[in-house]
Protein backbone atom coordinates (compact mmCIF):
# COMPACT_ATOMS: atom_id res chain seq x y z
CA UNK A 1 0.00 0.00 0.00
CA UNK A 2 2.50 2.46 1.33
CA UNK A 3 4.80 1.47 -2.10
CA UNK A 4 1.75 2.11 -4.51
CA UNK A 5 1.47 5.49 -2.67
CA UNK A 6 5.19 6.51 -3.07
CA UNK A 7 4.75 5.19 -6.56
CA UNK A 8 1.85 7.48 -7.58
CA UNK A 9 3.73 10.99 -5.82
CA UNK A 10 6.63 10.30 -7.95
CA UNK A 11 4.77 9.50 -10.82
CA UNK A 12 2.89 12.93 -10.21
CA UNK A 13 6.04 14.91 -9.71
CA UNK A 14 7.79 13.61 -12.61
CA UNK A 15 4.64 14.37 -14.77
CA UNK A 16 4.19 17.86 -13.57
CA UNK A 17 8.47 18.28 -14.40
CA UNK A 18 7.76 16.70 -18.06
CA UNK A 19 4.95 19.05 -18.31
CA UNK A 20 7.11 22.21 -17.31
CA UNK A 21 9.91 20.70 -19.77
CA UNK A 22 7.74 20.36 -22.72
CA UNK A 23 5.83 23.31 -22.63
CA UNK A 24 8.29 26.13 -22.80
CA UNK A 25 6.32 29.52 -23.07
CA UNK A 26 4.46 31.42 -26.26
CA UNK A 27 6.40 34.64 -25.90
CA UNK A 28 4.52 37.98 -27.30
CA UNK A 29 6.61 40.82 -27.40
CA UNK A 30 4.59 43.88 -27.91
CA UNK A 31 7.40 46.40 -30.28
CA UNK A 32 10.39 45.86 -32.26
CA UNK A 33 12.78 46.84 -30.27
CA UNK A 34 11.82 44.61 -27.40
CA UNK A 35 10.98 41.68 -29.48
CA UNK A 36 14.77 42.38 -30.66
CA UNK A 37 16.14 42.58 -27.15
CA UNK A 38 13.94 39.32 -26.51
CA UNK A 39 15.45 37.39 -29.13
CA UNK A 40 18.57 37.82 -28.12
CA UNK A 41 18.06 36.82 -24.52
CA UNK A 42 16.26 33.55 -25.62
CA UNK A 43 19.05 32.05 -28.11
CA UNK A 44 19.18 28.79 -27.55
CA UNK A 45 16.51 28.04 -25.52
CA UNK A 46 14.50 24.91 -27.18
CA UNK A 47 10.88 24.85 -27.68
CA UNK A 48 10.59 28.93 -26.78
CA UNK A 49 8.87 30.88 -29.48
CA UNK A 50 9.38 34.68 -29.49
CA UNK A 51 6.35 36.37 -31.67
CA UNK A 52 5.97 39.76 -32.13
CA UNK A 53 2.54 41.44 -31.68
CA UNK A 54 2.85 44.41 -33.50
CA UNK A 55 4.18 45.07 -37.07
CA UNK A 56 8.10 45.44 -37.25
CA UNK A 57 7.94 48.41 -39.04
CA UNK A 58 5.35 50.34 -37.10
CA UNK A 59 7.81 52.12 -34.62
CA UNK A 60 6.64 53.22 -31.49
CA UNK A 61 2.77 52.51 -31.20
CA UNK A 62 1.66 55.66 -29.00
CA UNK A 63 -1.79 56.05 -30.99
CA UNK A 64 -2.56 52.18 -31.64
CA UNK A 65 -5.19 50.06 -31.44
CA UNK A 66 -5.62 46.40 -31.34
CA UNK A 67 -7.13 44.40 -34.05
CA UNK A 68 -8.94 41.28 -34.15
CA UNK A 69 -5.82 39.45 -35.37
CA UNK A 70 -3.66 40.75 -32.46
CA UNK A 71 -6.39 39.93 -29.86
CA UNK A 72 -5.91 36.16 -31.47
CA UNK A 73 -2.00 36.07 -30.85
CA UNK A 74 -2.51 37.24 -27.36
CA UNK A 75 -4.91 34.42 -26.63
CA UNK A 76 -2.23 32.24 -27.51
CA UNK A 77 0.04 33.59 -25.58
CA UNK A 78 1.92 32.96 -22.26
CA UNK A 79 3.64 35.76 -21.55
CA UNK A 80 3.43 39.17 -22.99
CA UNK A 81 7.13 41.22 -23.06
CA UNK A 82 6.04 45.15 -22.66
CA UNK A 83 8.23 48.29 -23.68
CA UNK A 84 6.12 49.71 -20.53
CA UNK A 85 5.81 53.26 -18.73
CA UNK A 86 2.24 53.72 -20.80
CA UNK A 87 4.08 52.96 -24.49
CA UNK A 88 1.24 50.18 -24.40
CA UNK A 89 -1.87 51.99 -23.77
CA UNK A 90 -3.63 49.78 -26.11
CA UNK A 91 -3.32 47.19 -23.64
CA UNK A 92 -4.81 46.56 -20.26
CA UNK A 93 -8.46 46.02 -19.93
CA UNK A 94 -9.04 44.32 -23.64
CA UNK A 95 -5.67 42.27 -22.48
CA UNK A 96 -7.10 40.82 -19.50
CA UNK A 97 -10.44 39.92 -21.35
CA UNK A 98 -8.52 37.85 -24.14
CA UNK A 99 -6.48 36.29 -21.66
CA UNK A 100 -7.12 36.33 -18.44
CA UNK A 101 -3.74 33.82 -17.37
CA UNK A 102 -1.09 35.60 -19.82
CA UNK A 103 1.57 37.07 -17.45
CA UNK A 104 3.01 40.17 -18.36
CA UNK A 105 6.78 41.08 -18.02
CA UNK A 106 7.26 45.01 -17.80
CA UNK A 107 11.07 45.42 -19.24
CA UNK A 108 11.12 49.24 -17.44
CA UNK A 109 10.34 48.12 -14.34
CA UNK A 110 12.17 49.54 -11.66
CA UNK A 111 14.59 51.64 -14.01
CA UNK A 112 16.36 53.86 -11.91
CA UNK A 113 17.00 57.79 -13.73
CA UNK A 114 13.58 57.87 -15.50
CA UNK A 115 12.94 61.46 -18.04
CA UNK A 116 9.96 62.91 -17.12
CA UNK A 117 7.84 63.07 -20.59
CA UNK A 118 8.26 67.06 -21.76
CA UNK A 119 4.68 68.79 -21.79
CA UNK A 120 3.36 65.88 -20.65
CA UNK A 121 -0.53 65.92 -21.19
CA UNK A 122 -2.04 63.52 -18.27
CA UNK A 123 -4.89 62.00 -20.91
CA UNK A 124 -3.68 62.79 -23.42
CA UNK A 125 -6.00 60.85 -26.05
CA UNK A 126 -8.76 58.51 -26.08
CA UNK A 127 -10.38 61.00 -24.13
CA UNK A 128 -13.74 59.87 -25.75
CA UNK A 129 -13.03 56.40 -23.53
CA UNK A 130 -12.82 57.61 -20.65
CA UNK A 131 -13.21 54.40 -18.47
CA UNK A 132 -10.27 52.95 -19.56
CA UNK A 133 -7.90 56.20 -18.31
CA UNK A 134 -9.31 55.58 -15.05
CA UNK A 135 -8.51 51.92 -14.98
CA UNK A 136 -4.82 52.95 -15.81
CA UNK A 137 -5.14 55.80 -12.58
CA UNK A 138 -5.60 52.90 -10.37
CA UNK A 139 -2.12 51.05 -11.04
CA UNK A 140 0.36 52.65 -13.49
CA UNK A 141 -0.48 56.57 -14.09
CA UNK A 142 2.98 58.04 -11.99
CA UNK A 143 5.18 55.72 -14.28
CA UNK A 144 3.06 56.88 -17.44
CA UNK A 145 4.62 60.80 -16.49
CA UNK A 146 7.79 59.31 -17.82
CA UNK A 147 9.81 58.99 -21.55
CA UNK A 148 9.06 55.34 -22.36
CA UNK A 149 12.27 55.42 -25.33
CA UNK A 150 14.70 53.53 -22.61
CA UNK A 151 15.63 51.38 -25.92
CA UNK A 152 17.05 53.90 -28.08
CA UNK A 153 19.78 54.47 -25.40
CA UNK A 154 22.32 51.56 -25.29
CA UNK A 155 22.79 52.24 -21.46
CA UNK A 156 19.33 51.89 -20.55
CA UNK A 157 18.40 49.02 -22.76
CA UNK A 158 20.67 46.93 -21.12
CA UNK A 159 19.20 47.40 -17.75
CA UNK A 160 15.72 46.41 -20.14
CA UNK A 161 17.78 43.08 -21.35
CA UNK A 162 18.02 42.37 -17.86
CA UNK A 163 14.53 42.79 -16.87
CA UNK A 164 13.29 40.66 -19.51
CA UNK A 165 15.66 37.49 -18.69
CA UNK A 166 14.32 37.99 -15.11
CA UNK A 167 10.84 38.09 -16.10
CA UNK A 168 11.06 35.21 -18.44
CA UNK A 169 12.84 32.95 -15.99
CA UNK A 170 10.45 33.84 -13.48
CA UNK A 171 7.99 32.05 -16.05
CA UNK A 172 10.17 29.42 -17.50
CA UNK A 173 12.85 28.76 -14.63
CA UNK A 174 13.96 25.37 -16.73
CA UNK A 175 15.29 28.06 -19.01
CA UNK A 176 16.23 30.72 -16.24
CA UNK A 177 20.11 29.67 -16.86
CA UNK A 178 19.73 30.50 -20.62
CA UNK A 179 18.09 33.53 -19.81
CA UNK A 180 20.86 35.21 -17.79
CA UNK A 181 23.46 34.10 -19.47
CA UNK A 182 22.45 35.33 -22.68
CA UNK A 183 21.06 38.92 -21.11
CA UNK A 184 24.33 39.18 -18.77
CA UNK A 185 26.32 38.56 -22.79
CA UNK A 186 24.05 41.39 -24.37
CA UNK A 187 24.13 43.90 -21.44
CA UNK A 188 27.58 43.85 -21.52
CA UNK A 189 28.04 44.44 -25.27
CA UNK A 190 25.28 47.42 -24.82
CA UNK A 191 27.03 48.79 -21.74
CA UNK A 192 30.67 48.69 -23.94
CA UNK A 193 28.47 50.73 -26.66
CA UNK A 194 26.99 52.82 -24.32
CA UNK A 195 30.62 54.02 -23.49
CA UNK A 196 31.10 54.79 -26.97
CA UNK A 197 27.89 56.81 -26.87
CA UNK A 198 29.50 58.68 -23.94
CA UNK A 199 32.86 59.52 -25.71
CA UNK A 200 30.66 61.89 -27.98
CA UNK A 201 30.47 64.85 -25.39
CA UNK A 202 33.90 65.55 -25.77
CA UNK A 203 33.97 65.35 -29.38
CA UNK A 204 31.18 67.01 -31.26
CA UNK A 205 31.56 70.05 -32.40
CA UNK A 206 27.96 71.36 -31.72
CA UNK A 207 26.07 69.30 -29.59
CA UNK A 208 22.36 71.55 -30.28
CA UNK A 209 20.10 69.20 -32.08
CA UNK A 210 16.45 68.78 -32.94
CA UNK A 211 14.67 65.68 -32.99
CA UNK A 212 11.66 64.00 -34.52
CA UNK A 213 9.87 62.88 -31.33
CA UNK A 214 10.87 62.62 -28.32
CA UNK A 215 12.87 58.87 -29.41
CA UNK A 216 16.38 60.09 -28.32
CA UNK A 217 15.83 61.81 -24.81
CA UNK A 218 17.98 58.96 -22.75
CA UNK A 219 20.57 58.75 -25.99
CA UNK A 220 21.14 62.54 -25.72
CA UNK A 221 21.44 62.78 -21.88
CA UNK A 222 24.15 59.86 -22.42
CA UNK A 223 26.23 61.71 -25.49
CA UNK A 224 25.67 65.34 -23.91
CA UNK A 225 23.54 66.16 -26.72
CA UNK A 226 21.25 68.94 -25.96
CA UNK A 227 17.52 68.70 -27.54
CA UNK A 228 16.61 72.47 -28.14
CA UNK A 229 13.19 71.42 -30.09
CA UNK A 230 11.12 68.18 -31.12
CA UNK A 231 9.16 68.16 -34.03
CA UNK A 232 6.06 66.50 -32.96
CA UNK A 233 5.13 67.49 -29.52
CA UNK A 234 2.32 64.65 -29.32
CA UNK A 235 4.41 61.71 -31.06
CA UNK A 236 2.62 61.25 -34.51
CA UNK A 237 0.82 64.51 -34.71
CA UNK A 238 2.52 67.57 -37.16
CA UNK A 239 3.06 70.43 -35.84
CA UNK A 240 0.60 73.22 -36.22
CA UNK A 241 1.44 76.90 -38.32
CA UNK A 242 2.54 78.63 -35.29
CA UNK A 243 4.53 75.48 -33.50
CA UNK A 244 6.29 76.02 -37.17
CA UNK A 245 6.91 79.33 -36.45
CA UNK A 246 8.47 78.93 -32.99
CA UNK A 247 10.60 75.87 -34.13
CA UNK A 248 11.91 78.34 -37.08
CA UNK A 249 12.26 81.01 -34.69
CA UNK A 250 14.37 78.22 -32.46
CA UNK A 251 16.64 77.29 -34.78
CA UNK A 252 17.24 80.96 -35.76
CA UNK A 253 17.94 81.55 -31.78
CA UNK A 254 19.62 78.67 -30.47
CA UNK A 255 21.94 77.73 -33.85
CA UNK A 256 21.24 73.92 -33.52
CA UNK A 257 23.83 71.72 -36.01
CA UNK A 258 21.04 69.79 -37.57
CA UNK A 259 17.10 68.30 -37.46
CA UNK A 260 17.36 64.88 -37.32
CA UNK A 261 14.75 62.35 -38.60
CA UNK A 262 13.12 58.89 -38.09
CA UNK A 263 12.77 56.05 -40.26
CA UNK A 264 9.53 55.13 -38.58
CA UNK A 265 8.22 58.99 -39.47
CA UNK A 266 7.84 61.46 -43.17
CA UNK A 267 10.69 63.78 -43.05
CA UNK A 268 8.64 66.72 -44.79
CA UNK A 269 8.15 69.13 -42.01
CA UNK A 270 12.12 68.78 -41.07
CA UNK A 271 12.73 69.58 -44.99
CA UNK A 272 10.39 72.29 -44.74
CA UNK A 273 12.52 73.46 -42.26
CA UNK A 274 15.39 73.09 -43.56
CA UNK A 275 14.41 75.20 -46.52
CA UNK A 276 13.37 77.98 -44.34
CA UNK A 277 16.14 78.21 -42.06
CA UNK A 278 19.18 76.43 -43.77
CA UNK A 279 19.02 73.51 -41.22
CA UNK A 280 21.29 70.30 -41.90
CA UNK A 281 18.26 67.38 -42.23
CA UNK A 282 20.05 63.84 -41.42
CA UNK A 283 18.18 60.62 -40.45
CA UNK A 284 19.12 58.44 -36.53
CA UNK A 285 17.29 55.45 -36.14
CA UNK A 286 16.08 54.65 -32.52
CA UNK A 287 15.81 51.15 -33.84
CA UNK A 288 11.77 52.10 -32.85
CA UNK A 289 11.12 49.96 -36.44
CA UNK A 290 12.88 47.28 -38.02
CA UNK A 291 13.35 43.85 -40.04
CA UNK A 292 11.60 40.80 -38.29
CA UNK A 293 14.24 38.57 -38.78
CA UNK A 294 17.38 41.16 -37.83
CA UNK A 295 20.33 39.66 -37.08
CA UNK A 296 20.92 39.53 -33.55
CA UNK A 297 23.74 42.32 -34.02
CA UNK A 298 21.02 44.84 -35.55
CA UNK A 299 20.96 47.10 -32.46
CA UNK A 300 24.69 47.66 -31.63
CA UNK A 301 25.06 48.06 -36.11
CA UNK A 302 22.40 50.34 -35.86
CA UNK A 303 23.40 52.83 -32.83
CA UNK A 304 27.15 52.64 -34.20
CA UNK A 305 25.64 54.31 -37.49
CA UNK A 306 23.98 56.77 -35.31
CA UNK A 307 26.58 57.19 -33.68
CA UNK A 308 29.09 58.10 -37.28
CA UNK A 309 26.02 59.70 -38.57
CA UNK A 310 26.17 62.53 -35.67
CA UNK A 311 29.95 62.77 -35.94
CA UNK A 312 29.56 63.50 -39.65
CA UNK A 313 26.73 66.18 -39.28
CA UNK A 314 27.45 67.57 -36.24
CA UNK A 315 31.18 67.78 -36.78
CA UNK A 316 34.01 66.74 -34.50
CA UNK A 317 36.47 69.31 -32.33
ZN1 LIG B 1 7.98 57.03 -29.59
Amino acid sequence: MLGKNVFMVCYCVLSLCLSAVAEAPRVLCTTFPIYHATRNVVEGRKGVDVGLLLPANLGCPHDYSLTPADMQQIQKADVLVINGLGMEEFVGRPLQRANPKIKVVDSSKGIPGLIEQEGHHHHHHDEADGHDDEEEDDHDADRHHFNPHLFASPKTLALVVMNIADGLSGVDPEGAEIYKANAAKYSESLVALSGEVKKLKDTLANPRIITQHGAFDYFARDAGLEIVATIQSHPGQEPSAAEMLKLVGVVREKKPGAVFTEPQYPARIAETLSRETGIKVAKLDPVASGPESAPKDYYIKTMRENIEMLKKTLGTK
